[in-house]
């Protein structure tokens, strides 16, 4: 019964430390959120003990009465938050949701269509190192040169030439709503189906900020720990009964055994705050933010610096920044945020002439800081050091900057009390 602290100090110093890390700077990768306290509790929890291969009621094994209470509830929430008849929350992670929910849609050898990798796509949409470039054919659709947009009139062209069996529409890296009327109308026309990877914006469609893909879908994957805000992990998503069952038994035994029981009580949580009323406000701070940065960093004094954003702006929750015309590469971007205390990642933008480990971009993300209590206010200083620091490159003040990101931490206190927990 020894604590962390007393067994393995070790690792405890790892928590505080990353605790404290969190707190001290500004958290904008795109991907990332601050799981509130009650998940956090959920997922430290006993139920990390308990085996319950099977689903609710039909379990292959014993004892499973109170955390088949977790998953009913997990299910019954998220189906009431997305508008869906069925839904799997099993998956361990976002690339296991999409990798069984591939499986359930068609068999190895078929073809998949999705934005590329270099595009904004995701590694599970068919990049040729992951399961899904290796055991599907891959026709990856495109941005445009001069919009950076997807067009849809040449999905359709493209999609008429290569017959997929499925087009994916969802990405990683892409700052605008994607048309999935649009998209469902070509899948049907070249007799796909159509899944949606809402993994990104999911939080944004549970708070009725961004269309929800579910009654265009034939299944709708995402991660719960982006926008969501819930413990790391994955879900799926369809309307059609005979879908719904390929769908669990790809799940279980398709690709996984026991599933993780304090992971799925910890969804059963994230998906009651989504329903709220506040993390509704959360999600209009975050669309709110980063639009705001998209402002900001197409001022004149930094976009003469030969800094801009893809597309000239946001609908979502991120900002790609465009540092091709601009001294910086993505690399010493992000090791100069980094530096004076914000986190973000570099990223290819499309057709970037720099190589894969350096790139031409940064992917910024507000739901972070929007879960941290950010106002406007706050959005509009982070925004103007972002600005500061890119525009002045290696010239920057990087103490001055320091500062006033640790004036912003300190003004927004994150976990208070987590110590004593
Ligand atoms: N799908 C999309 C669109 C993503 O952006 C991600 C993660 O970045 C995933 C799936 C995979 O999620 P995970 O990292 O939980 O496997």
């Amino acid at each position: 019964n020894q604590s962390l602290a007393e067994l393995d100090p070790e690792i405890a110093e790892v928590l505080k430390l990353e605790l404290g890390r969190q707190r001290d700077t500004l958290e904008m990768i795109a991907s990332e959120n601050f799981a509130p306290r009650a998940v956090l509790e959920a997922q430290g929890s006993v139920l990390t003990n308990k085996y319950a291969e099977g689903y609710p009621g039909r379990r292959y094994y014993g004892g499973c009465e109170h955390v088949d209470v977790a998953e009913k509830l997990a299910i019954e929430r998220v189906k009431s938050l997305f508008g869906a008849k069925f839904a799997n929350v099993q998956p361990h992670s976002g690339a296991s949701a999409n990798a069984a929910a591939l499986s359930a849609m068609i068999t190895p050898g078929q073809k998949i269509m999705g934005l590329s990798l270099a595009h904004g796509g995701h590694l599970t949409h068919g990049m040729k190192l992951n399961f899904s470039g290796k055991l599907y054919q891959v026709a990856a659709y495109e941005v445009e040169p001069d919009t950076f947009c997807v067009d849809m009139d040449k999905l359709r062209t493209q999609a008429i030439a290569e017959r997929p069996d499925v087009i994916i529409a969802g990405w990683s890296a892409y700052p605008r709503q994607l048309d999935f009327a649009a998209f469902r109308a070509i899948a049907d026309e070249v007799g796909a189906k159509l899944w949606v990877d809402m993994a990104h914006f999911a939080g944004l469609v549970a708070a009725g900020f961004h269309p929800n893909p579910v009654p265009f879908a034939d299944v709708v994957t995402s991660t719960v720990h982006k926008t969501l805000a819930g413990p790391r992990s994955g879900l799926i998503l369809c309307n059609d009964p005979e879908l719904a069952k390929k769908i669990n038994s790809n799940v279980f035994p398709g690709h996984q055994g026991g599933p993780l029981m304090h992971a799925v009580a910890g969804k059963a949580v994230a998906f009651k705050i989504a329903a709220s009323e506040e993390f509704a406000q959360r999600q209009k701070l975050t669309l709110d933010g980063a639009r705001l940065l998209a402002e900001r960093l197409t001022a004149d004094d930094v976009t003469g610096a030969g800094i801009s954003v893809l597309t000239g702006g946001t609908d979502v929750h991120l900002v790609l920044v465009d540092l091709r015309n601009s001294e910086l590469d993505g690399k010493q971007a992000e090791d100069l945020l980094h530096e004076i205390g914000i986190t973000v990642n570099r990223n290819s933008v499309p057709f970037d002439p720099r190589p894969p480990m350096t790139t031409s971009g940064l992917r910024i993300g507000t739901p972070a800081l929007a879960t941290r209590g950010f106002d406007i206010d706050a959005f509009t200083e982070v925004a103007d050091i972002i600005g500061a620091a890119l525009r002045d490159g290696k010239d920057a003040d990087k103490a001055a900057l320091s500062r006033r990101v640790s004036t912003l931490a300190k003004a927004f206190p994150l976990y208070e009390g987590l110590e004593d927990w």
